[in-house]
């Protein structure tokens, strides 16, 4: 072990005082009267391992045991200040460490000194991703997903770019008006990150169906796709279950954002949140048949700033999800933030029910009762 600290954590020796870090309420500080712990820190540049780093040490200060030294070693990766410089990247290439290097930098801050921070890129490198939806936050979204460092992403949008898309739409330009937002994005997505693998369908989602051919073969799924308003989360409700995938979702509501994730077999799905409301509210029932006879469909109200917020928080929660480095925030739960406020706050939250029609013990039953077009569905 060759320790080291953090790049992220600057070390301020104040004469007799060091302080490390400098995040008011983070920093720590350490009392060194007689230097010995300046020294100790001098030589832990990641080129000392632990024994040069105890001769060097007791070298001036022999009455420090060696116990002594590797003991505050221990204690600085404790507080998660420090990190090994002998643990080198396993695939990234130099062009990826400079690339990916804040990337890598935000990562360190989550690893002690016998992990690897490298191998949070080279995760997020390789991750399979699926994308439903590129307009207002998906297009936002992609460009967060590639600038993480994504590499195999499938989108899926059926739209074509129109003068009133560019007021959030950051992704693209006015003079492709008229062209596919898929084959836009693609183009956009290889200049800006040539490592992205990027593969785009054009399609109209219609059927559950047309969501699991779309998702298959990729490991996770952001939906922010919202045509048709009624039936887009149900048809990827089931596609999800079916591919057991995790998944984020979310969607502007004027003043307020959106968003939830669920695991297939861990969390409740959308059906189990809809039926647990529904169990809540005997009237929704009825909201819901009158919203389908009206054919409701959403109107866009949003500005740009206020998609970059919720398109953030969405893939920070996939990031979540792929890496482990920090609790999901939205398993099975509606979190909403309020765009004024920037106040975040859990709405609902729901749990997996058992006798749920599409991720529970009525499944059997129901699929028997869905036609071969998936789109059209019968229920009691
Ligand atoms: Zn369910």
């Amino acid at each position: 072990m060759k320790p080291k600290f953090k790049e992220t954590i600057p070390v301020f020796c104040w004469g007799d005082k060091i302080q490390i870090g400098e995040e008011d309420g983070v920093a720590g500080m350490i009392d060194d009267p007689n230097g010995s712990v300046t020294l100790m820190i001098e030589a832990m540049n990641g080129k000392n391992d632990l024994d040069e780093i105890v001769r060097m040490v007791r070298g001036q200060f022999p009455e420090i045991s060696r116990e002594e030294i590797i003991h505050a070693i221990q204690a600085l990766n404790e507080e998660g200040y420090i990190e090994d410089s002998s643990i080198k990247p396993d695939k990234l290439l130099d062009y990826d460490l400079e690339r990916y290097k804040a990337n890598i930098n935000f990562f360190s801050l989550f690893t002690s000194a016998n992990e690897s921070k490298y191998e949070i890129q080279e995760r997020l490198n390789n991750c399979k991703v699926s994308l439903l939806g590129i307009g207002g936050l998906g297009s936002q979204i992609l460009y967060h997903l590639a600038a993480l460092g994504f590499h195999n992403i499938k989108a899926l949008d059926f739209d074509r770019l129109e003068l009133s898309n560019f007021n959030r739409q950051l992704l693209y330009s006015e003079s492709h008006i008229g062209q596919l937002k898929t084959e836009m994005a693609f183009q956009r997505i290889q200049q800006f990150n040539p490592n992205v693998h990027l593969s785009i369908t054009n399609c109209k989602i219609e059927s559950s169906e047309d969501v699991f051919q779309h998702i298959d073969g990729t490991e996770y799924v952001i939906c922010v796709a919202d045509r048709p308003t009624l039936h887009i989360q149900d048809w990827v409700n089931e596609a999800i279950v079916k591919a057991r995938l995790p998944m984020v979702s979310g969607g502007v509501m004027n003043t307020r954002g959106r968003f939830y994730s669920m695991i297939p077999g861990q969390t409740g799905c959308v059906q189990c949140h809809v039926d647990s409301k529904k169990k809540a509210d005997p009237s929704l029932d009825n909201h819901l048949k009158y919203m389908e006879k009206i054919d409701f469909q959403r109107k866009n109200a949003a500005i740009s700033p206020n998609v970059a917020i919720l398109a953030g928080s969405i893939v920070n929660e996939l990031f979540k999800l792929v890496t482990g480095l920090d609790k999901p925030l939205a398993l099975g739960k509606m979190m909403e933030i309020n765009f004024f406020t920037l106040g975040v706050k859990e709405i609902s939250s729901w749990d997996k029910q058992p006798n749920c029609p599409v991720c529970g013990s009525a499944q059997r039953d129901y699929k028997k009762r869905i036609t071969e077009k998936g789109s059209e569905r019968i229920r009691v």
